[in-house]
C-alpha cells in the first residue's frame, strides 16, 4: 500500500504535539507530502448534529459493549464548545474509539478518501475500545484505521503507571498524605499532561497508525521498537523516548516501502 498524501489534524490545546515538526518527521521517514490542518472538527465546520453524534459515543458502563448513549443538552453543548479548542477537563470522559472514528470518517469529503490518502486526527478525547477477552473497555492511545485517531489523553492515561506508584498512592490516600510528593518521587517514570516528551511520543503513535495502513500490522512485539504497543508507561518511555527507533525488522519494511 503506497500512500501519496497524509493529512494531519492538530489538537491546538496540546501545543506539545509540535505538529509541524511531526509533519516534517513523517515526510522524511516515508518520503510522502504531509499537509497540516487545524483541529479536525473545526476544520470541517461541525454542526450541532456532529456534536450530538460525538456525545452519543460516550461510554458510561466500561463493563458492557457499546450502547448508543442518548445525550443530554449539556453534553451536546460541551461537544459543540470543544470543536475549536478541545481542552481537557478534570473529569475524563470515555468515548468509544470506533464510533468516534466513524464520525470522523463521515466528515471527510469523498475526494479525500482515496486509498492512497491517509488521515490522522489528534484529540484530547479519551478513545476506548471494548475488549471481548476481559469484557471491558480499555483506554487507547491510538485507533488504527483510516482515518486514525491519536488521543493525547490516551497516551497519558492508557498505559499503566509503575505498580509501586499505585501501591504508594493507596497508602498515601489512606494516610491523608499529599499526592504531589508522590508525583515528584516518580517524575520521569510516566508521562504527564503537557509533558515535554509528548512531541517524541506522538511520532511513535503516528508511525504505528501509518504502518498499520501500509502493512495491516499495527504493533510490534519487540520492546525495543517504536511500534511496540506499550501497556506500561515504563515500556512506552523506553521504546519511544529512550530508544525512539524502529527495530531491524520494521526498518527493513520501511526501506522496502520507500524503494517501491
Ligand atoms: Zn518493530
Amino acid at each position: 500500500m503506497k500512500i501519496s498524501k497524509i493529512f494531519l489534524y492538530d489538537e491546538p490545546s496540546v501545543p506539545e504535539i509540535q505538529i509541524n515538526d511531526l509533519a516534517s518527521f513523517i515526510t522524511e521517514t516515508f518520503g510522502v507530502p504531509v499537509q497540516v490542518r487545524k483541529n479536525f472538527f473545526s476544520y470541517f465546520r461541525s454542526d450541532r448534529e456532529t456534536a450530538t453524534r460525538i456525545a452519543s459515543t460516550r461510554v458510561f458502563n466500561p463493563q458492557a459493549p457499546f450502547e448508543v448513549h442518548v445525550p443530554t443538552e449539556e453534553e451536546i453543548n460541551f461537544e459543540e464548545e470543544s470543536f475549536g479548542n478541545n481542552s481537557s477537563s478534570d473529569n475524563i470522559v470515555l468515548y468509544d474509539g470506533f464510533e468516534l472514528q466513524k464520525i470522523i470518517l463521515d466528515k471527510i469529503p469523498s475526494e479525500e478518501l482515496s486509498i492512497d490518502t491517509f488521515h490522522l486526527a489528534f484529540t484530547t478525547r479519551l478513545s476506548c475500545t471494548y475488549d471481548c477477552e476481559d469484557n471491558r473497555y480499555h483506554g487507547r492511545a491510538v485507533i488504527c484505521s483510516n482515518p486514525s485517531i491519536v488521543s493525547t489523553t490516551g497516551i497519558i492515561e492508557a498505559p499503566a503507571k509503575p505498580r509501586a506508584y499505585y501501591l504508594i498512592m493507596q497508602h498515601s490516600i489512606s494516610q491523608g498524605l499529599n499526592l504531589d510528593t508522590l508525583k515528584d518521587k516518580f517524575r520521569g517514570k510516566f508521562l504527564e499532561y503537557h509533558d515535554k516528551n509528548l512531541a517524541q511520543v506522538v511520532r511513535g503513535y503516528a508511525l504505528q497508525a501509518i504502518f498499520y495502513h501500509i502493512t495491516s500490522e499495527p504493533f510490534c512485539d519487540s520492546k525495543e521498537c517504536i511500534l511496540y504497543n506499550a501497556h506500561w508507561q515504563e515500556d512506552l518511555i523506553h521504546a519511544q523516548i529512550e530508544l525512539g527507533k524502529l527495530c531491524e525488522y520494521h526498518q527493513r519494511i520501511l526501506e522496502t516501502y520507500k524503494k517501491t
